[in-house]
């Protein structure tokens, strides 16, 4: 199938690259030129395991290709998808503003009938203003149907979620689009994959619900985690007692320094801004959105009460990405920790496998180094604000030769607390001690 990809992103890479790997034919359409002319040399702009791998073979293949000319990717393409970002706007609610001019160039540009694909997180109801779009720029009355298909993926493991996602959802309104997207996705399909044919507005919906469900997770078990500090219990021993009850299930229990990331806090603010403007409550993820905000906040001044004055203390960061395995910086705690931590008067010396480059945007006046055991060269304490697999067994005795005193702040309780203070250090977790 010939298919237009309209971003460049995570979403619309892995997109590009999955669908061209499967046999399809895809152009991938951005308005960043540098960013086009940068991956047709193969340099791809973003940090996913296994992408610049395939995105590699199917442009050596002849399957895949880059381009910022919109009018020849519309009129070369059956199926177009929109993955151009959809940030949070003035008030909370997302920004449309890319999606739409995606929608009027296909209006403009449209020479026969079109499958017109959402993959972009969009709230309920932006598939009819797409249409709207679309419908305004034509200047022949060309048929054409719009689908809702959001993806689901997480960075770091986007392509293996985008080959053996949990599910595919397809909000569609007719069969000819229907039969369009489930052949584009059988192969997928074949792997046992359960796709949902939905109606447009559910399916647009399932996605903000989702995330909205997955950050109230994290918020829950975060205020949790406050009552066990309180109390003296263990929050990771709450998770698990919680996670094996099969109504709850184990994942997203995890408590920590709150969520980040492009997605999540976003589309937790994009959803109570639909909620309110439709009437509706938003008080429980309004709740959740404050929890988290006071999450971040959590570890410095954890720091501060142990530590009394951060004045000219040298602190030792592991980790700065969201999460680990990506390079995306966009709303990370780190930022929080960091930026009060410095406010306190800290010194701060950062190692990330893959955020550096991209922290630089985030923050400032940071000695970065190339390992995390150079990080701890005379530090007074070490955190932790991302759980990168590389931090989970140590030299703990090479750490200690290296540090002057044996703070350690794990942000993501990725250390058992008999064997690391068996090991010499003062340590400080969320919801453990
Ligand atoms: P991104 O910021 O990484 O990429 C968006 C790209 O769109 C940019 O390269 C930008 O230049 C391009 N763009 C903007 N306007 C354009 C236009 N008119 N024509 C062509 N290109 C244009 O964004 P992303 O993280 O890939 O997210 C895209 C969408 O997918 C968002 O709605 C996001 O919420 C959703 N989503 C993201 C993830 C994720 O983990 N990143 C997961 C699921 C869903």
């Amino acid at each position: 199938m010939k298919i237009a990809v309209f971003g460049a992103g995570y979403v619309g890479l892995v997109t590009a690259a999955c669908l061209s790997n499967l046999g399809n034919f895809i152009t991938c359409v951005d308005i960043d030129t540098t960013r086009i002319s940068n991956l047709k040399k193969g340099i791809v702009p973003i940090f996913e395991p296994g992408l610049t791998e395939l995105i590699q073979t199917n442009f050596k293949e002849g399957r895949i290709d880059f381009t910022t000319d919109d009018k020849a990717a519309i009129q070369n393409s059956d199926v177009i998808f929109i993955a151009v970002g959809t940030p949070q706007g003035d008030t909370g609610e997302a920004y449309l503003g890319h999606v739409f001019k995606v929608a009027e160039s296909i209006g403009k540009y449209i020479n026969g009938y079109k499958v017109i694909v959402d993959k972009s997180t969009v709230p309920i109801g932006t598939a009819d203003q797409v249409r709207k779009h679309v419908k305004k720029n034509q200047t022949k009355n060309l048929d054409f149907d719009i689908v809702s298909n959001p993806e689901f993926l997480r960075e770091g493991q986007a392509i293996n979620d985008f080959m053996i996602p949990d599910r595919i959802v397809i909000g569609v309104e007719s069969d000819k689009a229907k039969n369009t997207m489930l052949s584009i996705y059988r192969p997928i399909e074949r792997t046992g994959r359960p796709i949902l044919v939905t109606d447009i507005k559910s399916a647009e919906l399932i996605k903000y619900a989702s995330n909205a469900m997955l950050a109230t997770r994290i918020s829950f078990m975060n205020q949790i985690s406050k009552l066990c500090e309180v109390m003296g219990a263990d929050i990771k021993l709450v998770a698990k007692g919680m996670g094996l009850d099969d109504r709850i299930g184990p994942r997203f229990l995890q408590a920590g320094i709150g969520y980040g990331g492009s997605c999540f806090p976003k589309d937790v603010q994009a959803l109570i801004a639909t909620l309110k403007q439709k009437g509706c409550e938003a008080d429980i993820l309004e709740a959740v959105d404050n929890a988290n905000a006071r999450q971040k906040a959590v570890m410095p001044a954890k720091v501060k009460s142990v530590m009394k004055d951060l004045k000219g203390k040298k602190i030792a960061v592991w980790g700065l990405a969201f999460k680990p395995k990506t390079d995306d910086m966009r709303e990370a705690p780190s930022i929080v920790v960091v930026n009060e931590l410095q406010k306190m008067g800290a010194k701060i010396t950062a190692f990330d496998p893959v955020a550096e480059e991209t922290s630089k945007k985030f923050l400032k006046d940071i000695s970065y180094v190339r390992n995390p055991y150079d990080a701890l060269k005379d530090a007074d304490a070490l955190v932790i604000n991302t759980e990168w697999d590389e931090f989970r067994s140590p030299d703990f005795p090479r750490m200690k030769k290296l540090m002057k005193d044996y703070y350690i702040f794990d942000g993501r309780n990725i250390y058992e607390t008999s064997e690391i203070k068996r090991q010499g250090f003062k340590y400080y977790s969320i919801g453990r001690n």
